[in-house]
């Protein structure tokens, strides 16, 4: 048993206790209790005093890319198969130390996302909870060769159900494909289409047949439109909303959700790559960027599930911390609905919610305990959290270097 005492709660954050202090009991994997504070037992097991910091439900990346290791592609994909999965392990464990018990990959080569998802289950190596695909499926376009054997080209919609399946023998949980043109690929027009309506309700219907769901690459109105009306189920980027957009995700009954990435789009509006990306990659960014910011007030004042990602690399989301929370405050959305972005929000979108995503009894101990109020100034989520606890193991925390009575 462990128990965390004197925590700070939010109330849009947990269920089925209402005080703003509590004391949460942890047996095994799973919440036992929440309880007034001093009113836990404290006699046997773990106890931690967290001293009024706040705790929150683990967070989720649903837009994470394991084997970015920097903004340096060239270098990225010269490494050898052996460094891009250690890499990628690497990255894994690097999320709780964030806070991030549940990543969602979206795009990894030679399937390491399958093969570290595994060992993780297992209990080889330590790392957020996984859930992948392999690689990005594409139409043939020019700049994909720049990411060596990333993409997975396919150009007919009789040829989506081979290569669906092709994905799910090799493990994946989704499939990733791309509607319109990227920001970081050399010839890539974000806000245009790369592929046609055909093949989007093709690759749909073969993922469907399959049991699983496409997670669409989408910048421009007219490809998140198509996404919509051909049943995407996660939008990522969605950076060119417009009214039409949000009627549509309404009309289908929000079957479609939205994953905006604001860390990429804002480090490159914020030139923090200036010299190692290409110029042009920044101007695409600077309107996508402003573009998405709109976009998302749009959204959530129309009752849209905006889910949490980031689509970052493992140095950058190292040097950046909390950047995601930082930069969706821009939104001038309130600090708690920021919040449930990236933890209630994105289990819904991922179909964890009766497991994850709030602190409530009965639901797996993934948490972060976060040192300040971040529903009052989420610059707190700048400084690491000083616990993260993953399944009730205690797996990260700056407190842990304090303190050495934890174990
Ligand atoms: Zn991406």
């Amino acid at each position: 048993m462990t128990v965390l005492k004197n925590c700070r709660l939010l109330p849009s954050l947990t269920e089925g206790y209402d005080q703003p202090t509590g004391d949460i009991i942890i047996e095994g994997k799973h919440i036992q209790r929440i309880c007034p504070p001093g009113t836990a037992p404290t006699d046997s097991g773990t106890t931690i005093d967290v001293k009024g910091a706040t705790v929150l439900p683990g967070f989720f990346d649903l837009h994470a890319h394991l084997m970015f290791a920097n903004q340096d592609y060239n270098a990225s994909v010269l490494r050898s198969q052996n460094e891009y999965m250690l890499d990628s392990m690497e990255y894994a464990r690097v999320y709780l130390k964030h806070g991030y018990t549940t990543i969602r990959d979206c795009g990894n080569d030679f399937y390491v996302g399958v093969s570290i998802k595994n060992a993780i289950e297992r209990g080889i190596i330590q790392g957020a909870r996984i859930i992948t695909s392999g690689k990005i499926i594409s139409p043939i376009a020019k700049g994909n060769k720049s990411f060596g054997t990333l993409y997975e080209e396919v150009d007919r919609p009789e040829d989506m159900m081979r290569v669906c399946r092709n994905e799910v023998v090799h493990g994946v949980d989704f499939i990733k494909y791309m509607i319109t043109g990227a920001v970081l690929n050399e010839s890539g027009e974000p806000g245009e289409m790369v592929t046609t309506p055909a093949e989007i309700q093709a690759i749909v219907e073969a993922a469907d047949s399959l049991h699983t769901y496409v997670a669409a690459h989408c910048h421009g109105t007219e490809g998140i439109k198509q996404a919509i009306i051909h049943g995407v189920r996660t939008i990522e980027h969605a950076s060119y909303l417009d009214d039409e957009c949000i009627e549509l995700l309404v009309k289908h009954g929000c079957r479609s959700s939205l994953v905006p990435t604001l860390s990429i789009a804002f480090s490159l509006f914020n030139h923090f790559f200036e010299g190692t990306i290409l110029p042009e990659f920044m101007e695409k960014a600077k309107d996508a960027c402003e573009h998405v910011i709109e976009g998302m007030k749009m959204a959530d004042a129309a009752g849209i599930t905006i889910g949490w990602g980031t689509d970052f690399d493992r140095e950058n989301f190292e040097k950046y911390v909390g950047l995601e929370f930082t930069s969706r405050a821009k939104t001038g959305l309130p600090n708690e609905a920021i919040l449930r972005q990236a933890t209630i929000n994105s289990a819904k979108i991922v179909g964890l919610e009766e497991k994850l995503g709030t602190v409530k009894c009965g639901k797996y101990a993934d948490l972060a305990v976060v040192d300040g109020k971040p529903d009052e100034d989420l610059t707190v989520m700048k400084k690491l959290p000083l616990y993260v606890l993953k399944e009730g193991v205690l797996v990260a925390g700056t407190a842990l270097q304090q303190e050495k009575s934890y174990e």
